[in-house]
């Protein structure tokens, strides 16, 4: 990786030359251990002969899809690969891997393209794109659902409630299964039903060196286990399978309240007392009319008793707006955050008690902070607690509270100041937190993947030695090879 100052200024040149989008490889405030590889110019009979193997798509730059395909969620990141291998099965997926590794080519991998980290898009490797694999199937009977790794939380949950069924999916309709389900997935089904990777049935898997095979309980199980939560580490997942659950109308929408400490200590409170059919996070963000402190809340039943248990957030903390109502599951995902395509740095840690001197942190920051914020405050606990932290590569099993810090924006200019306000809060937070959640992290180092697994660490890094020795995955939030 090039220094920071000098890739600094390699910014800076490439802002001036590109107008809508700000920055290459953002490393983050802690920097990235990924190195951006020129492999020299492909040779055109090999692409001929790699294209003629593909019954997807090979796009290079001169295609008129490459400056689309580059693309990813995270503006920060504005990456040109060699080539964007877009399969249309696990047979394209082994022979792009084949291909990449006898190039010797970075290999980034992408499902919905919503890394934080920009972890789907490369400079001059190979991006494979599972984007066209998007295929849901459900047995409403056996409350089952098999969806292709190209799928995004939108796709899963459409098929999945035609037939009044769900499984925990995240807040954002775009965001990919794959990223979201290989590093744990939080959602608004957690409290009731566990992590999305506690869902998880099976896995069809390509890996490194081409094979392909299954993972689940009983086969390959070792695989199974570093798959849920291990991120992209092990292999090229082409479908997973997911347990489902009735679920129909629910209580569902957002409490608003000016930005008051007394209001998150109230949250705090009222979730130490939730149900796991209840499930609450909370955000901190600005508005036209001031600071704002949201709950967004989801009850899983019949609204009575739902209505009953979210009481002590209405009158006597005196919301500002209240738009909680009945509704079916479809409809409260799709009425979430539903953002465009941004340039932002976002971080977190996870908080086991949102106590004085953390709210006293959160208040002193958003009172001095950039024009474009967000702090989500994600309680874990419930169903996801439940599970026993070596049971899964997902090591976020201590009921706690993940601060997800985010800052953006939209000119090169406003760049640094966003950063630097949140390596400020976090470093603040830091002292009182343990662990962290891959999937939310927009930075990486070798310590915060170890903070991520905690214990499960020793254990991944052996199963990442079986799997993919060379670590030939290594752009995510990487576990080195033991
Ligand atoms: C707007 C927004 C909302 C979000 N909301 C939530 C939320 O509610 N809950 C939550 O838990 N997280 C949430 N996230 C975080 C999200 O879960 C992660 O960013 C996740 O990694 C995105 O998955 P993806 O497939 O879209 O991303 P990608 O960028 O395509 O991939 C992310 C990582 O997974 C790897 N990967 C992707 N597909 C595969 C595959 N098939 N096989 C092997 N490796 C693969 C990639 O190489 C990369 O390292 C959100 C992110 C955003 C930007």
């Amino acid at each position: 990786m090039a220094p920071a100052t000098n890739r600094r200024q390699f910014l800076q040149k490439t802002a001036m030359a590109a107008a809508a989008l700000y920055s290459s490889r953002f490393a983050g405030p802690q920097g990235t251990s990924i190195p951006d590889v020129d492999p020299g110019p492909l040779d055109k009979a090999e692409l001929r002969n790699l294209t003629s193997q593909i019954a997807g798509r090979v796009i290079t730059a001169d295609g008129p899809e490459y400056e689309a395909a580059r693309l990813v969620f995270n503006r920060a990141f504005n990456q040109r690969p060699a080539l964007i291998v877009r399969c249309a099965g696990p047979q394209d997926v082994a022979r792009a891997l084949e291909f990449a590794q006898r190039r010797s080519l970075p290999v980034a991998v992408r499902g919905g393209g919503h890394s934080r980290a920009g972890f789907s898009m490369c400079n001059g490797g190979m991006v494979i794109d599972l984007s066209n694999m998007k295929r849901v199937e459900v047995d409403s009977r056996m409350h089952i659902a098999r969806a292709e790794a190209g799928a995004l939380v939108r796709h899963l949950d459409q098929a999945t409630q035609l037939a009044g069924l769900a499984t925990t999916a995240g807040g954002c309709p775009n965001v990919g299964i794959a990223g979201f389900t290989l590093g744990g997935g939080e959602g608004t089904l957690m409290s009731k039903f566990g992590a999305a990777c506690d869902n998880l049935l099976s896995a069809h898997v390509v890996t490194v060196d081409g094979r392909q095979v299954d993972a689940s309980p009983s086969s390959n199980a070792d695989l199974f286990w570093a798959l849920r939560g291990g991120g992209g580490n092990f292999g090229v997942v082409t479908s997973f399978e997911y347990r489902l659950y009735p679920v129909n109308e629910i209580l569902s929408g957002t409490i608003t309240y000016p930005a008051h400490r007394e209001h998150l200590h109230a949250f705090a409170k009222f979730v130490a007392e939730a149900p796991d059919e209840l499930n609450v996070f909370a955000e901190l963000l600005p508005s036209a009319n001031g600071l704002r402190f949201l709950i967004h809340l989801r009850y899983i039943g019949s609204p009575q008793p739902g209505n009953d248990l979210i009481r002590p957030l209405r009158g006597p903390l005196q919301p500002l707006d209240d738009n909680v109502r009945k509704m079916t599951y479809l409809e409260s995902q799709s009425a979430g955050f539903i953002p465009a395509p941004f340039a932002h740095f976002q971080t977190n840690l996870l908080l086991p008690l949102l106590t004085e001197p953390a709210v006293e942190a959160l208040m002193v920051a958003i009172n001095d902070a950039p024009a474009q914020f967000r702090v989500l405050i994600v309680p874990l606990y419930g169903a996801i607690s439940r599970v026993n932290i070596n049971d899964t590569a997902f090591a976020l099993r201590q009921p706690g509270f993940e601060v997800d810090m985010l800052g953006a924006w939209n000119t090169p200019a406003e760049r640094d100041g966003a950063v630097r306000w949140i390596a400020n809060l976090r470093d603040k937070l830091r002292p009182m937190a343990r662990g962290t959640y891959v999937n939310q992290l927009g930075e990486t180092s070798a310590q915060l993947v170890r903070d991520a697994y905690g214990p499960n660490y020793p254990r991944l890094a052996e199963i990442k030695r079986k799997y993919d020795p060379a670590n030939v995955l290594r752009l995510n939030q990487n576990i080195t090879p033991a």
